[in-house]
């Protein structure tokens, strides 16, 4: 495609990230031609998005499709982000993924007295019958507007963050304590600098249970298969980590090895940042969270008569820190030494170039497993689109295989009749 030119194919994808490809192969299998439009290259986030040292957060048998292993790679490793993206490469050409790089699609538009859609892009304008917008869970990221850039504070989101050596001398304080935020306070910690990690509510799964890993528990448990977020959890993060090989996420570990643990940020003025009296409460839940997980897996063993290494010491809990039994409810930043912010503080979305009716009074994509109330137009890999999985590597690529089934039925009757 060239500037200025214009196209039509029968479907377009919007995004060359796991969810585009996962898209493109199954609208192969069912015979539907398209074509994939990324503004960067594949699986771009995974390059340019992410710290040097992350690695994926579950093992490799299991965060990846189902036609393709991990070259090389321990199944029970994590793949390194270069590794994701060398694999995300190398599916592209064994499903040959007609992937296009360096096109942005600026709009879509429904056409008006004939069916399909037309999509401006940079490369010119592409005619479709059917949109599926692939373009990611998490696209913006987020930073409450809390600390003015008048502080002197080095700010910056997790999606920004690389390494320890790119922030300036100086304690740290870590915002949210979701996967993202605690093995970013990890790996700070482990550098040598003084870290204050504000931990809100999450989950907090054992890594591995009696020889297992929990993305095995959770799928065994049919815990994957959860429809919808707990009633009230909807907010709630999950703090799971696959570095160093692999551990819990353990918060009083952290405080003994020197981090201090904060709730809630709530607020930042005159140099100090508030904090809500809510750690020991949050805390208290990730440990509830922990040990149910614990007692529906080994309820599952004695079910199944399974044989798996029994692991008591697993309900050991340390002692509380100091700082979870006093808890800080306000710093002087300045004073603690604290020279910056990294906000692991979540993400949004952003379908302005998607201009159907697509979305509810709020603007959020309003579909049924990603079959949007717009007749042709589609969402897939955003959080919960199904279900638990959807916005990770496996769960999205079922979601792409229902789409696609619902693209061929659709294409059936529009051709019904000539
Ligand atoms: C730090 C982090 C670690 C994660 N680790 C794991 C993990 O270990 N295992 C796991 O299963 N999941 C993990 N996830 C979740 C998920 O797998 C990733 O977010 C993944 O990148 C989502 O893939 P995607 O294809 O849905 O979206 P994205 O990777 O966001 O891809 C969307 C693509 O669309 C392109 N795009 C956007 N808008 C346009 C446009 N208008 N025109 C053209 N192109 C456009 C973007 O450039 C991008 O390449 C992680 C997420 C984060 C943030």
């Amino acid at each position: 495609m060239t500037p200025g030119a214009r196209e039509a194919v029968e479907a377009l994808v919007v995004g060359g990230g796991q969810a585009g490809l996962a898209m493109s192969e199954h609208l192969s299998r069912c015979g539907v031609e398209h074509v994939v439009l990324e503004r960067n290259r594949i699986a771009e986030r995974w390059r340019s998005e992410r710290w040097d040292s992350l690695v994926a957060n579950g093992p490799a048998w299991h965060d990846r499709f189902p036609n393709l292993e991990f070259a090389g790679l321990d199944p029970d490793a994590f793949a390194t982000k270069d590794q994701v993206v060398e694999y995300f490469e190398t599916y592209a050409e064994k499903i040959a993924a007609p992937v296009r790089c360096g096109v942005d699609v600026l709009a879509v538009r429904r056409n008006d007295g004939r069916p399909g859609f037309r999509a401006e892009t940079s490369a010119g304008v592409v005619d479709a019958a059917y949109v599926v917008a692939a373009t990611g869970p998490f696209q913006c990221p987020l930073i409450p507007a809390m600390v003015p850039d008048q502080a002197g504070l080095v700010q910056l989101h997790s999606n920004a963050y690389r390494n320890p050596g790119q922030l300036p001398d100086g304690a740290v304080l870590v915002v949210g304590a979701g996967s993202s935020g605690v093995q970013i306070a990890d790996e700070l910690l482990r550098s040598g600098r003084r870290v204050f990690l504000s931990v809100g509510p999450h989950d907090r799964p054992p890594r591995r249970y009696r020889g297992r890993d929990f993305v095995w528990w959770l799928g065994v448990l049919g815990k994957w298969d959860a429809e919808a977020p707990a009633p009230g959890a909807g907010h709630v993060t999950i703090a799971v980590s696959g570095a160093g090989g692999g551990h819990t996420v353990d918060f009083r570990e952290h405080a003994a090895r020197g981090m201090t643990l904060v709730g809630r940020t709530v607020a930042f003025a005159d140099g100090v940042m508030r904090f809500a009296p809510d750690l020991a409460m949050n805390v208290a839940r990730g440990d509830a969270n922990y040990l149910s997980l614990l007692d529906e897996a080994d309820a599952y063993v004695v079910q199944n008569g399974l044989d798996l290494p029994e692991e008591p010491e697993a309900r050991n809990v340390g002692p509380d820190p100091a700082c979870l039994t006093e808890p800080l409810l306000e710093l002087d930043l300045a004073g603690a030494g604290v020279a910056s912010i990294v906000w692991a503080t979540g993400f949004d979305v952003d379908f302005g170039w998607f201009q159907v009716d697509a979305f509810d009074e709020r603007g959020r994509p309003s579909h049924r497993r990603g079959v949007s109330q717009e007749p042709g137009a589609y969402f897939l890999g955003l959080p919960w689109l199904s279900g638990r999985g959807s916005s990770f590597i496996w769960g999205v690529w079922h979601d792409a295989g229902h789409i696609a089934d619902h693209i061929a039925v659709r294409r059936g009757y529009a051709a019904y009749g000539g």
